[in-house]
């Protein structure tokens, strides 16, 4: 397998979605110092890693918190990219409606759960509380139960409701015509 930019060696899998050629890319942004960033990327259909940085701090397993060094940012890459794990772009490309509806609902969730910097009066903010008043009405979820809610499961009994499909449904839409055309990342 080809490495590209990284100057490691390094074994990378074949891309899971169109057998193509994995590479590794450094990417340079310079704005007031160089940050270079970190990912895999399929030559042929644009399949990609996150992106790691050795500039922003990050948590490491946990505890404390630092920025990467290169081979950290690498490997990191390098393991995400063989096991299967891809950036959102990637994924939401891959999925079944299904499985967007229901990934497009926890993340809405999460917006309004946790305080997700979102700009205030958006469609994204005016879903997402849409959204958190129906669960809370439907005591999925309670501000007050100091339970540590996983909200993929939330999302997952909240979509038995035919109005929260629709709502789900209409946002994605709604999104899907801003973003034509338009490079998400
Ligand atoms: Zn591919």
């Amino acid at each position: 397998m080809k490495v590209g930019g990284f100057d490691m060696k390094i074994e990378l899998k074949p891309c899971p979605y169109c057998g193509g050629i994995a590479e590794g890319h450094i990417k340079t942004v310079e704005s007031f110092k160089k940050i270079n960033s970190y990912y895999v990327v399929c030559t042929e259909c644009g399949a990609s890693t996150e992106r790691y940085t050795t500039e922003f701090a990050m948590s490491q397993n946990g505890k404390r918190f630092r920025p990467m060094t290169k081979e950290e940012a690498i490997r990191k890459t390098v393991n995400d990219w063989n096991n299967g794990i891809f950036d959102t772009k990637t994924k939401l490309l891959h999925m079944t409606e299904q499985e967007k509806i229901l990934w497009y609902t926890a993340d809405l969730l999460k917006v309004a759960w946790y305080g997700v910097n979102v700009l205030m009066g958006s469609l994204r903010w005016e879903t997402a509380w849409k959204l958190r008043k129906m669960a809370e009405e439907r005591k999925l979820l309670s501000l007050n139960s100091g339970k540590d809610y996983d909200l993929e499961v939330v999302a997952d009994e909240l979509l038995h409701d035919d109005t929260v499909r629709c709502i789900v449904i209409s946002y994605i839409k709604e999104i899907d015509v801003v973003s034509v055309g338009r490079d998400k990342t």
